[in-house]
């Protein structure tokens, strides 16, 4: 059993948080959206375990379309950053606030960038283009992601200062129009620059609320120096550039790392 260890910490984390906010707001939904992302998160984790190539895939298309399409699309909740500071404004304390409340600003104080890895249905769909691991070095843009973090608020906070009535239908169609434009910047700058995973890297508004919390993150790879023998092949699978041989939070790209564990499942020693 020990083995399973994780996706039983995981499996138990998302049913504390689906029964605690199906009793606080008296509402079925959230046990059901929790225990199923949850289970989806426990399956993946377990098929890892199990060895299964496409153990972290399953479990990413499993939440990121049911995020997308369920969510999203059917139940016209904005889980963008926009919808996000809807809900803020407007002070309730709802699916897209408690989204990323769980999802990305608290929770990766406990499970670091895994939402990047496991769920996110931009990168789902990005993680089916050819440059898995990026053939160009990093490029120092990242520092778009703070426009992008900014322009969004703005956006919002001017629907409620023009008193825009409608607001719902906006943000409805901003998550559709948002997301066509993610998904298109996200598959260019894949080709650009030869990395799925650029837009996550540069783009991302997300990143400016996981990065800083995903920094002190409970769940961590790390390296055992007495087994290393620095032959450098973790570090030509990773997605995201991590210098995951350094133990120290401080490494190189440490913030970006999505848990993806293709570092661990490459190294001959096993020293991850
Ligand atoms: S960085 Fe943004 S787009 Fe990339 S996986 Fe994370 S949330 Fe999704
Ligand atoms: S693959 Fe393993 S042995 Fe090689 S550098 Fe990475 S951690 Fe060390
Ligand atoms: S390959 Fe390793 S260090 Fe890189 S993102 Fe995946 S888990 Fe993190």
């Amino acid at each position: 059993m020990k083995k399973y260890l994780m996706p039983i910490i995981m499996l138990i984390i998302f049913e504390a948080v689906a029964v605690t906010l199906w009793l606080t707001k008296d509402n079925l939904f959230y046990l059901l959206n929790f225990s199923y992302i949850g289970c989806s998160i426990a399956l993946g984790l377990t098929l890892y375990i199990k060895k299964y190539k496409y153990a972290r895939r399953i479990t990413q298309l499993l939440v990121g379309s049911y995020m997308l399409f369920y969510l999203g699309v059917i139940s016209n909740e904005n889980m963008q950053i926009e919808g996000f500071w809807y809900y803020l404004f407007t002070g309730v304390f709802e699916a897209a606030t408690i989204h990323y409340a769980v999802a990305k600003i608290f929770g990766p104080l406990i499970f670091g960038r895994g939402w990047c890895g496991y769920a996110c249905w931009t990168a789902m769909v990005l993680d089916f283009l050819p440059y898995k691991v990026p053939l160009q070095p990093r490029k120092k843009i990242g520092w778009i992601r703070y426009i992008v973090f900014v322009v969004s608020l703005i956006f919002v906070s001017a629907l409620f200062l023009a008193h825009v009535g409608n607001i719902e239908t906006i943000m409805f169609w901003a998550f559709i129009v948002g997301n066509v434009m993610y998904y298109a910047v996200g598959i260019i700058l894949a080709f650009v620059f030869k990395d799925n995973r650029a837009f996550c890297k540069y783009i991302c508004p997300i990143t400016v609320f996981m990065k800083p919390m995903s920094y002190f993150s409970f769940f961590r790879v790390k390296c055992d120096t007495n087994k290393c023998v620095s032959c450098g092949k973790c570090k030509t699978v990773c997605p995201m550039d991590v210098d995951m041989t350094d133990n120290s939070r401080k490494r190189k790209n440490g913030t970006d790392c999505i848990l993806c564990f293709e570092c661990v499942k490459s190294c001959p020693k096993k020293a991850l």
